[in-house]
């Protein structure tokens, strides 16, 4: 039932063509901009996928979600949102701006909360942040993680706006020093490798509740997963997020090389490739295949017709 749905979605989207691959750095202007992959895991470990779906790429943004996870656990509630927000910017992802009340970032989804989360674990683990991000995102994939060095060097020699919103944030006390080490952290994580098969499991993770379900183990708790879900649901989707809602209904990350992982409370990951972004960065295909889903499973958080959770649980 779910490979056949994969299936057709697959063929009947692998054709478009529309969007653009993003072209900031060289080394992202080089992926192939046909593929095209999809990958389900379900809360109880079973893989689906279909095309492209072991095709590396590095995470981007939906590397946000998980600092954000690994702050809350590290720091605890408290202390993290003194160093960022819970509301939607309504600017660019890469706005060089704060909340002009809190003088914090707006959320953790954009690049100046995911900055400022950097810092946070910068400040608990020093030298040892970088390890202690990818060992967790490892632990959400189930699979060692690594970086594209490439993608890394050329983004850290451009990321010049990245360093001006974390001096905004050195000048407003949000991140301590060293800047420039704050900056690379985050870059790092950016690096980091996945494909749609383990951003899937990445998702699924979330979706049983901070648990991997192949390798049954528990990396954050329950309610650092509902903090991680509410803001992926509201600031997932850089300025479509209200759109997104509306057409699709779940809590999602999307990222600049076509990355989107969305999660089903308790059922299911999602993770897709497709390096094709539209006018807002997000994939066209994946978001595309994403509503397709959402329809033919009633995936929608709030699924009027209220079938949403036990249709699902009849397939699995
Ligand atoms: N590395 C990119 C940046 O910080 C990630 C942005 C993204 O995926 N939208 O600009």
């Amino acid at each position: 039932m779910i490979q056949g749905a994969l299936d057709k979605v697959y063929e009947r989207f692998v054709k478009e063509q529309s969007g653009e691959v993003a072209d900031y750095i060289p080394a992202l202007a080089s992926a192939n901009p046909d593929s095209f992959g999809l990958a389900i895991v379900t809360a109880k470990g079973e893989v689906y996928t279909a095309g492209d779906a072991d095709t590396p790429f590095t995470i981007q943004s939906q590397s946000k979600p998980f600092t954000f996870a690994l702050a809350l656990e590290e720091c605890g509630i408290d202390a993290t949102y003194e160093h960022v927000g819970t509301e939607p910017s309504g600017d660019a992802f890469n706005s060089i701006v704060l909340d002009p009340v809190t003088n914090v970032p707006f959320n953790p989804m954009v690049n100046s909360g995911a900055i400022s989360m950097a810092g946070l674990i910068r400040d608990a683990r020093g030298d040892d942040a970088f390890e202690a991000i990818r060992t967790e995102y490892s632990r959400f994939a189930g699979a060692e993680l690594g970086t594209d060095s490439d993608v890394f060097d050329s983004e850290i020699t451009t990321a010049h706006r990245n360093r001006a919103i974390a001096h905004l944030m050195r000048a407003g006390g949000v991140i301590s020093d060293p800047v420039e080490g704050v900056v690379e952290l985050y870059t790092r994580q950016c690096s980091i490798e996945v494909t749609a098969t383990r951003l899937a499991t990445m998702a699924a993770t979330l979706a049983n509740i901070g648990t991997n379900p192949i390798t049954n183990d528990n990396i954050v708790s329950p309610m650092t997963v509902r903090h991680v879900l509410s803001l992926m649901f509201t600031c997932g989707m850089y300025d479509y997020a209200g759109r997104w809602a509306l057409d699709v209904g779940l809590p999602a990350k999307s990222g600049v090389t076509g990355g989107v992982m969305a999660v089903v409370n308790r059922q299911i990951g999602i993770g897709l490739y497709s390096p094709r972004l539209d006018e807002h960065g997000n994939s066209v295909r994946a978001i595309k295949a994403c509503v397709e889903l959402a329809d033919e499973f009633g995936l929608h958080g709030f699924e009027f017709s209220n079938t949403g959770s036990s249709m699902l649980s009849v397939y699995l």
